[in-house]
């Protein structure tokens, strides 16, 4: 009987070993498509302190990959409470809205702490560091092989039937899929600082019912949150002020900084407001270090995807991190585009050895994937601007109504939150389906 040779499975470069990209590579693990991270670092590494995954998050997340899922779980901090709460941490310290993120939901711990779980779930074959991406050409046309090169700044190359960026917000890949002049990330007007305390010391400034779940402190022109990480061990603190200054004066995104910078913009605010600030950190001399926040909502990339290639997570839509949505986008597009790829790979390995077509099904996926995650990623990067304006009390009538903050901050919330995760990647697959070879 005629038994006809099948195609060789596709094979996924994914660029970059952040959230979003050990997220794709799950996503493909778990759907049997292989796939090498690249990474320029010497290893898996995240820096920052607390990170929180908002509900659409954790469904995507369960969705893309069970074993992610139950690491996330297994380490994640649980609340106090079911509630996300705001108070106005200026005049009075009194609680203006609480929302609630549903059941064990919408949970923080140490970026490292879920990076760590994630990354041992993926084989050490297939991860290479110490890999920085240079640039991509085409096969040469005499090639016995179609696969795209991937050049590395240490001279070496790899090859791949399709490439993600996932090179967060400076993104490589993203200059080389777009045309010309290359898309900029904008400072919002914001920088941060980021500390970790002992919860001892917190509980004591602040009691138990304030560090034991997600709150924050609201005013004019900053906002503070907290929330408990590191199995109630440690309180994650994010200070965030607003700029009056147009540009970040200094050369990367992060700057030197200090405590006594934050303690001066709090000054004015009520004294639980003020505690909080007392807990960072005064070894150094209270040096800390300052991140401006960019975001790319002046300059949006146009496109998440040239041909074989394509962008994920920052590195296509980079967002301001006040409504806690950015890396749960990163998931989600690691969903949409798991199952693509698996589609494409079905139908790619099901077919006889020779036929033409892998390229235009690497293609066809892509084009999708950008079709069904462009206007909901785009969309978070202006709410979350929304949200922030709101946080600084840029309207103080709204800010501290009640009613009209709580109305306004329930729809930016479950705009992101209340998202049909499962539709979308149905949507996606059927597309593929209906316009694919
Ligand atoms: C203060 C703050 C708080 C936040 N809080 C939350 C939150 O609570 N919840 C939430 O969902 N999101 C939050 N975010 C957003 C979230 O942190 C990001 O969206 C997410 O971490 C981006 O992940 P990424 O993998 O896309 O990019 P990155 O984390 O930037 O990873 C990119 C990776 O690519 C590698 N790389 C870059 N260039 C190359 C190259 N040329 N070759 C090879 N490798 C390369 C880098 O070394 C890096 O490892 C917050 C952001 C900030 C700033």
């Amino acid at each position: 009987m005629y038994s006809p040779t099948r195609q060789e499975p596709l094979h996924v470069a994914i660029i970059g070993a952040g959230i979003a990209g050990v997220s794709v590579a799950l996503g493909l693990q778990a759907r049997g498509v292989s796939y090498t991270i690249y990474e320029r670092a010497p290893g898996f590494r995240e820096i920052g302190a607390g990170i929180g995954f908002s509900p659409n998050a954790e469904h995507a997340m369960r969705s893309l990959n069970p074993d992610m899922f139950a690491a996330y779980r297994r380490v994640a901090n649980p609340n106090g409470e079911d509630y996300f709460q705001w108070v106005d941490g200026y005049e009075t310290n009194e609680l203006i809205f609480k929302l609630h993120v549903g059941k064990d939901s919408f949970l923080g711990g140490l970026r490292s702490t879920f990076l760590d779980e994630w990354s041992q779930l993926i084989p050490s074959s297939a991860v290479q560091f110490d890999k920085h991406l240079d640039t991509i050409t085409k096969p040469a046309p005499d090639s016995p092989s179609d696969k795209l090169l991937i050049h590395f700044t240490d001279g070496t190359t790899a090859a791949a039937d399709a490439i993600v960026g996932c090179d967060g917000i400076r993104s490589r890949v993203r200059q080389l899929i777009l045309p010309e002049p290359p898309v900029r990330p904008g400072y919002t007007q914001k920088f941060c600082f980021r500390a970790l305390a002992p919860m001892p010391a917190a509980v004591a400034a602040l009691g138990y019912a304030r560090t034991s779940t997600r709150f924050m402190y609201n005013g004019p022109g900053a906002h503070l949150i907290t929330y408990p990480v590191a199995n109630s061990s440690l309180l994650n603190i994010l200070a965030v002020l607003s700029d009056p200054s147009p540009s970040w004066p200094h050369p990367h995104h992060t700057a030197a900084g200090s405590k006594s910078e934050v303690t001066a913009a709090f000054a004015e605010w009520c004294g639980a407001a003020r505690a909080i600030v007392g807990l960072l950190p005064d070894s150094d001399g209270g040096k800390m270090d300052k991140w401006g926040i960019f975001d790319l909502a002046a300059d949006p990339v146009p496109q998440y995807h040239g041909g074989r290639v394509c962008v994920a997570g920052d590195a296509a839509h980079a967002t301001g991190p006040h409504l806690g949505a950015g890396a749960g986008m990163g998931i989600e597009d690691a969903l949409v585009l798991g199952a693509l790829l698996a589609e494409a790979n079905k139908r790619w390995t099901g077919v006889e050895k020779d036929s033409d077509g892998k390229g235009r099904l690497v293609e066809k996926a892509l084009e999708v994937y950008n079709d069904v995650r462009y206007l909901r990623t785009q969309e978070v990067i202006h709410s979350t601007r929304k949200a922030c304006d709101l946080f600084h009390w840029r309207d103080p009538d709204v800010a501290r109504d009640p009613e009209g903050f709580g109305k306004e901050i329930t729809e930016l919330f479950y705009e992101i939150w209340k998202y049909d995760v499962d539709g979308m990647v149905e949507r996606a697959v059927a597309k593929f389906v209906e316009t694919a070879l």
